[in-house]
């Protein structure tokens, strides 16, 4: 008789779980709170237009990197259609001037040495380490804990990759760009990555994949993704139950055995992987029976993504000043702003326009993201006419810099939308509207998060609560994975297969 995973979470990495669990001929079953698939990986509409909230790059597009194949294996390469940007990231100074940071290294290098000739050496080890970097890879084999002596040595054979990673994670832009003669490249470059404190490491692998053609857009979003792996979850013979909130994981003798839906309905299965919130499955789930010490540091002082305050706004128009790049353009604000709380001095607008998928023709969805406190918002959220307000109040003061800096754009606008952490949370049940999780740092770097929890038996973590960095990738890696475990406790051979 075939054995069972139930699977807490239909976001990407439970419906990955739950394709690679049919894979392997486990009956799987997906309980989902939201009414659709797909979690944090979403869009939503608005009167015509398609405010997405998630797709910007997904690595693995291109098809000489491991990734792609588990793309394959999900239903979605080879069913998709991508967009590879030019530009990366558009950084405008006081005089308008704007510096483009381009995806392709030969192009970029032109480029950088056309504007500072005197800087070449600086400029050549850059692009150097960008193409270094695109020739890397992510591993996608199998999980720590299964790596046999062999595969272990042959890992040695990636020593020299693992060590230029870590040389690059202890520099910072700040660091490395110091030696710039050219005080405009100086600034602009330290200033284009968002912060000088971003490690190198992250520059050259962003920029990397981008020169290697490996992370584009999918065209159609996160929506059209998500349904690539829904569908082939559904194909495989998987089960998910939407509006099925999961309150309770059941155990026995210290065993997980089942789940208890908020509804009050019980189901059981030989294995339970939560691919849900991490601290809501630790501490809600199972009452924070199943801790150490490692993993009640982590959650007392939590190194998150900060959530965001998303304005999604429908134009009449195409908008050619603001040109695509994937993390889009920023520029100054005569005076600086305080938007919840926060002082402002520069905004960043996205454009979807190169994606039909996303506006009626000739129009288009300008996307405004701004960093933002939780606290502060979950502290307006109780006062449900205030927050409502607030969200307002924003909308205006965006449009209105955004017409400052693009005369004219205020009158086109049809369509405002204003999502903010607690979205995130009412949605998709993320900790403190952190949409990826816990931040990437040079200590998760090396250490990693267990997957399973210490004294608790036939019970998996998977997604971005134990794959510090989140995104896509670890959807589809750590299902893979869990899977991977789940086989060989069950003495079983894993395979994979492609549509
Ligand atoms: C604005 C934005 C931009 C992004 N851009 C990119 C990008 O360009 N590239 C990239 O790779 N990644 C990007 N990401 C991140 C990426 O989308 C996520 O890391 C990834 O989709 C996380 O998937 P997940 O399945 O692990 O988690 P989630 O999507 O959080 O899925 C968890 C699921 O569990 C469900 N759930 C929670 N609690 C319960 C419960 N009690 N019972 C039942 N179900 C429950 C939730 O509803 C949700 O569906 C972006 C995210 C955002 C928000």
């Amino acid at each position: 008789m075939e054995k069972s995973i139930i699977i807490i979470g239909g976001g990407l990495t439970g419906l990955a779980t739950g394709c690679y669990g049919r894979m392997n001929g486990y009956k799987t079953t997906i309980f989902e709170m939201h009414d659709i698939a797909g979690g944090v990986c979403t869009a939503w509409k608005r009167k015509g237009y398609t405010i997405d909230g998630a797709m910007n790059w997904l690595v693995g597009t291109g098809p000489e990197k491991n990734l792609h194949k588990l793309w394959e294996e999900l239903g979605a390469a080879g069913n998709w259609k991508i967009y590879n940007h030019d530009v990366y990231t558009i950084y405008e100074d006081k005089d308008g001037k704007a510096f483009n940071v381009y995806c392709d290294a030969d192009r970029f290098e032109q480029y950088l040495l056309e504007l500072a000739p005197e800087d070449k050496d600086v400029i050549r080890e850059f692009t150097k380490g960008i193409r270094d970097f695109s020739r890397m890879d992510m591993p996608t084999g199998k999980p720590n804990e299964l790596n046999s002596w062999f595969d272990k040595i042959k890992t040695v054979k990636m020593l020299p990759m693992l060590m230029t990673m870590k040389k690059w994670m202890k520099v910072t832009a700040g660091e490395f760009f110091k030696r710039c003669k050219n005080p405009y490249l100086h600034q602009a470059i330290t200033s284009a990555f968002g912060s000088d404190q971003w490690p190198m490491m992250m520059v050259f692998w962003i920029l990397g994949y981008q020169h290697a053609k490996a992370a584009g857009y999918v065209l159609g979003g996160a929506l059209e993704f998500v349904r690539f792996l829904e569908e082939r979850y559904r194909a495989l013979g998987g089960e998910i139950h939407l509006k099925s909130r999961v309150a309770k994981i059941l155990v026995e003798n210290d065993k997980a055995v089942g789940i208890k839906l908020a509804d009050g309905t019980e189901h059981r299965a030989d294995w339970i992987v939560s691919a849900a919130d991490g601290r809501t499955t630790i501490f809600d789930m199972l009452g924070g029976k199943y801790v150490d010490d490692a993993i009640k540091k982590r959650y007392d002082n939590p190194n998150l993504f900060s959530p965001l305050i998303y304005i999604g706004l429908g134009v009449a128009d195409p908008v050619k000043e603001i040109p695509p790049a994937i993390d889009g353009m920023s520029f100054p604000l005569e005076t600086p702003v305080t938007v919840a709380g926060k002082e402002r001095q520069r905004l960043n607008v996205r454009t979807y326009s190169y994606d039909p998928a996303m506006a009626p023709a000739g129009k288009t969805v300008l996307i405004v993201g701004l960093d933002t406190d939780y606290d502060y918002w979950e502290k307006l959220y109780k006062d449900t006419e205030k927050y409502k307000a607030e969200k307002e109040k924003i909308a205006d003061l965006v449009v209105s810099l955004l017409d400052k800096r693009f005369p004219g754009l205020a009158s086109k606008i049809e369509m405002r939308d204003v999502a903010t952490p607690m979205t995130w949370v009412r949605y998709t049940g993320n900790w403190r509207g952190s949409y990826e999780g816990w931040q990437f740092s040079g200590e998760t770097f090396t250490g990693g998060i267990k997957k399973t929890l210490p004294g608790l038996d036939n019970f998996y973590m998977a997604g971005q609560w134990v794959n510090p960095g989140g995104g896509m990738p670890t959807a589809a890696i750590s299902s893979n994975q869990t899977i991977q475990s789940i086989c060989s406790r069950d003495k079983k051979k894993f395979i994979t297969a492609k549509p």
